[in-house]
Parts: C-alpha cells; sequence; structure tokens
C-alpha cells in the first residue's frame, strides 16, 4: 500500500516536471483586478494577460502561467493615461517624466499652445535615441513657425514668408507630427489673422493632423475666440482640439455654458471638435501675458525700451488696470510668482506681496511697478487664481472634454509649478470623481484614455482590448489622490502602486522603476519613410 502511493506520487511529480518547465504562457499576468477598460463601459473584475509589450487576453484565466504576476486585489486596472495637452517639449534631456509617470500618464502630446521643436523629426530621433520612460507624439507649434520665419513682426505675413510657414508645417507633418497647435495669446502667434491661422492649420489637416488651439481669449471674449477656432476647422477640414478650455475671467463665470453650447451647435453641423481641461480653478502662463502685446513686440530690447520710458509705461499700465477690470479684477493678487528668472526667493508669493516686499505699498500701481521690474529682470512664470468651481465642474461634465495637465516635465523640488504637474489625473479621481461626484470613475478614465486617443488618431492605445499596447495604469479607487498643492506642489500622488508602458513596469509598488520602454507615436504616415 505504502509503495503503491509512493510509486504513484513519483509518476505525479515526474508528469508535472516537464510541464513546470514549460515556458509560461504569457510574460506578464495582473491577476484580481477590477478592470476598467477606458470605453466608459462599467467596471468588471478580470486578468488581464501581456505578451510583447500587448494585452493579450482579458478574462478570469485560472491557472495561467507567466513569468511574472502583479496581485491587483482591490485596485482598478485602466488604461495608462493619455495627456494630449503638455509642454514636455524637453522629454529627450528629461527621460524619466516622474511627474507624468508617477500619476498614471503613460503618453504625451508636447508642442502645445504654439511652441514645439522647429525641427520635429530631429525631436522624435532624439527621444528615440534617449529612449523616454513614456510614450510622446508632438504638435507643430505655430508661434515657433512664425518666429523661425519673421521674428517678434506684428502684421501679416508676405507672400513668401506665408509659403516658408506652410513649407515648414508640411516638414513637420511628414517628419510625424500630430497636428499644429496655436497659441494666439502669446508673441508673436497673437499677431497673426485668421487667414494666416487657416493656410497653416490647412497644411496639417491635409497631412491628416489635427488643429489645437490655445485660443485668443479665454474669459472676456471667450465665444469669439471659440467661434474663431471653429472656423479654422471648417475652412480647412482639420479635426479642432481646443486647448485648456476655461473661463478665466470673473466678469464672465458662468460662461461655461454658452461656450459648450457653441461647441455643440458646430459638432452637430458636422465639424470633429474635443476639447481639454485640467482640474484646477488656477491657470498657469507667464508674467508678459499681462501686458498689452504690442508693449512687447521687437524682442525683449524693444520691451525694456517702453517699460523704461515713462510715457510708454504710464499708458502701458492704464491699459493693464483696464484689462484687469474687464475681467471683474481690481488688482494682481491673484497672481502668483511659480518661478522668477532673477529672484527664486519671489517664488509662491503673489505680487501683490511682491509689491509690499519692493516698496511697502499693496495698491494696483505698486503691484504694476512689481510686474515691470520683474519683466525687465527676465519675467517669471505665473500661476493665476482665475476660475470659479462652476465653470471647472460643468466642463468636465461635457462628454467631449479630456483630461489633460497643461505641465512641463518637473524638476522634483524646483520652483513653484502649477501642482496639475504632479496631481491632475489623480485629482480627477479622487476629488472630481470619489468626493464631489462631479463624474462616474468610468466616464474620468474614458476622458482620460480612449476619448483622447480617439481625437489624436492613436490607433491601438487608450482601451484594455486585445491587440491594444499595454500601457496600463493600476490604482486604489479608494486612496488614489493628488498631495500637490499650491503651496507645495512638489509632491507625487497616493494610490498609484504601478503603471506600465508598452508591458514594461514603469512604476512598480508605487516608486518609478529605471526602465524607458516609451516610443514616439506618428499617426501621419511620413512619406520619408515610404
Ligand atoms: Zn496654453
Amino acid at each position: 500500500m505504502r509503495r503503491a502511493a509512493t510509486l504513484l506520487l513519483l509518476f505525479a511529480l515526474s508528469a508535472s516536471g516537464p510541464a513546470a518547465q514549460r515556458a509560461p504562457r504569457y510574460d506578464l499576468l495582473i491577476t484580481g483586478g477590477q478592470v476598467i477598460d477606458g470605453s466608459g463601459a462599467p467596471m468588471r473584475r478580470a486578468d488581464v494577460a501581456i505578451s510583447g509589450g500587448k494585452i493579450v487576453e482579458i478574462g478570469v484565466l485560472r491557472g495561467a502561467t507567466a513569468r511574472e504576476t502583479i496581485r491587483a486585489t482591490g485596485l482598478v486596472v485602466a488604461p495608462g493615461f493619455i495627456d494630449v495637452h503638455t509642454h514636455a517639449d524637453d522629454l529627450a534631456a528629461h527621460p524619466r517624466a516622474e511627474n507624468f509617470v508617477r500619476m498614471g500618464v503613460t503618453t504625451i502630446v508636447a508642442g502645445n499652445c504654439g511652441s514645439s521643436a522647429l525641427d520635429v523629426g530631429e525631436a522624435l530621433a532624439r527621444i528615440r535615441e534617449a529612449g523616454a520612460a513614456v510614450n510622446f507624439a508632438t504638435l507643430i507649434g505655430h508661434n515657433t513657425v512664425r518666429e523661425s520665419v519673421m521674428g517678434s513682426a506684428n502684421r501679416p505675413p508676405t507672400i513668401p514668408e506665408l509659403a516658408k510657414m506652410q513649407s515648414l508645417v508640411w516638414r513637420a507633418m511628414s517628419d510625424g507630427a500630430v497636428g499644429f497647435s496655436t497659441g494666439l495669446q502669446y508673441v508673436p502667434g497673437t499677431y497673426a489673422a485668421q487667414p494666416e491661422i487657416i493656410e497653416l492649420a490647412r497644411v496639417a489637416a491635409t497631412a491628416g493632423g489635427l488643429y489645437a488651439s490655445h485660443m485668443r481669449n479665454e474669459g472676456t471674449a471667450l465665444e469669439a475666440a471659440i467661434s474663431e477656432t471653429l472656423r479654422v476647422g471648417e475652412a480647412t477640414g482639420a479635426r479642432v482640439q481646443i486647448s485648456h478650455l476655461k473661463v478665466d475671467s470673473p466678469s464672465r463665470w458662468g460662461a461655461s455654458a454658452s461656450a459648450l453650447a457653441l461647441i455643440d451647435a458646430a459638432r452637430a453641423r458636422g465639424l470633429t471638435v474635443e476639447q481639454d481641461q485640467y482640474a484646477y480653478t488656477a491657470a498657469s502662463s507667464t508674467l508678459s501675458i499681462r501686458f498689452p502685446s504690442w508693449a512687447l513686440e521687437g524682442g525683449r530690447d524693444k520691451m525694456a525700451e517702453r517699460l523704461n520710458d515713462p510715457a510708454t509705461w504710464t499708458r502701458i499700465k492704464t491699459e493693464m488696470a483696464g484689462l484687469l477690470r474687464e475681467r471683474g479684477l481690481t488688482d494682481l493678487s491673484f497672481a502668483v510668482v511659480a518661478s522668477a528668472r532673477s529672484d527664486a526667493s519671489l517664488n509662491g508669493l503673489s505680487m501683490k506681496q511682491i509689491a509690499v516686499k519692493r516698496s511697502g505699498l499693496d495698491t494696483p500701481d505698486a503691484q504694476f511697478e512689481a510686474a515691470k521690474a520683474l519683466m525687465l529682470a527676465g519675467g517669471a512664470s505665473m500661476v493665476y487664481h482665475l476660475m470659479s468651481d462652476e465653470d471647472v465642474d460643468r466642463i468636465m461634465k461635457d462628454p467631449h472634454v479630456a483630461i489633460a495637465s497643461d505641465s512641463s516635465i518637473n524638476t522634483f523640488g524646483e520652483g513653484a509649478p502649477h501642482p496639475r504637474g504632479y496631481g491632475n489625473n489623480a485629482r480627477v479621481l479622487s476629488e472630481y470623481t470619489r468626493q464631489r461626484h462631479v463624474i462616474r470613475i468610468e466616464e474620468a478614465v474614458r476622458k482620460m484614455t480612449s476619448l483622447p486617443a480617439g481625437q489624436f488618431h492613436f490607433a491601438g492605445r487608450g482601451l484594455i482590448k486585445a491587440g491594444y499596447a499595454a500601457d496600463l495604469v493600476l490604482f486604489d479607487p479608494l486612496l488614489v489622490r493628488d498631495r500637490a498643492t499650491f503651496e507645495q506642489p512638489h509632491a507625487y500622488p497616493s494610490g498609484i502602486p504601478y503603471v506600465l508602458v508598452n508591458g514594461v513596469p514603469v512604476v512598480a509598488k508605487g516608486e518609478q522603476t529605471s526602465a524607458r520602454p516609451g516610443t514616439t507615436l506618428s499617426p501621419a504616415p511620413a512619406p520619408s519613410a515610404r
């Protein structure tokens, strides 16, 4: 009896031996999680199997073998977040992109607000050579192109200048740009009239690219700016992306309703138009945006000449006060220095506080003088507290609005950047989803994944689906939250233990790995490669 049992046991062992030595079926298995697939469909319990950087199976995969297994009990398994509005143009120099990776972002789009690499082909090649933690795509920026052809001239282009700009946009598109962006509140884009923008957007549209715009106005003339943006799409056939949609003037709070209605009407007429937003009531921009654009024309020296000329400066101050009044503001106390080029001790202070520090006065005039001094010393990047919760909530509820950070790659501990660069996605999942129920969790994930992937034509990304790239984020739906604040922005979110890019963990057990599995995404076929 004993002998028979021993024989049976030996038989069983030898039978299981070759099976155990067989190669595991998958590279990676994520077991026991709640899958939110990015389509908006309700979450469901499922395992996800990955091989060769792709999702290969989703379901209850009992007994499946893999080289590596991540137990995701209690976690949501979602597609990696796609951040289509970033200023991460320097990814080659900062390939870890930690502030993005740690909030679950696996794909970033740079080149926004009119500012990009001029040579997109070279920029993409440098990122591929350096290797990056995230996938990367870029737009070609109008300001970059205009600057290279016309400097900061405040006039329409000549015919040869327009042709030169068109050829630069065409080259960028054929080198792999995903579209054309404008930043019409910035120099020199702000000097461009609509015909110029249409002729350049048309080039991008012909090559399959979209038109993304930081519009001419985001408050006092919001509807006119939206109409201008929509007309570019209607004239060229380009898909339109309205960047960081917001209402940035207290005098216009509530205007998100008419803004969204205008966009809906264009969509009903057949235009493909979507928007993006970040989940904060404060914006971030340059200090120069508070100055009349004519005062900035012609470069730094010309600007300094105007600021230093008493009569011209008085005129500039009067216009600055007028611009504020139109927005329902009386001074610059809403403006906080994020990073002053000349003096880091000013970072985190409002213009009102800086005025007091400089002159002992807190009057609007003392604040304008402080702003002038900062501009003459090299300018500053700023955080502007200008929006209402009501508008941010209403925009978020719109099903055509993607979640995007508008952030650069941050160096941990440096300056006082807008906290969106560390917390945007986590904040939507905690504040707007779990705590305030502005949107459902599945809708939040859709706005970060399949919605932007569809608009930017990122085929095979943005869903948990067999054959799709294994860009994934695992987060704890009860604990995920942003920890970055305006006072202390350098803080990674909590509750995001795993992030995978092309099947490779870039965050594991809450820490970033050294992996750089990102790739560059260029949906437009490159003619030179044919
Ligand atoms: Zn912008």
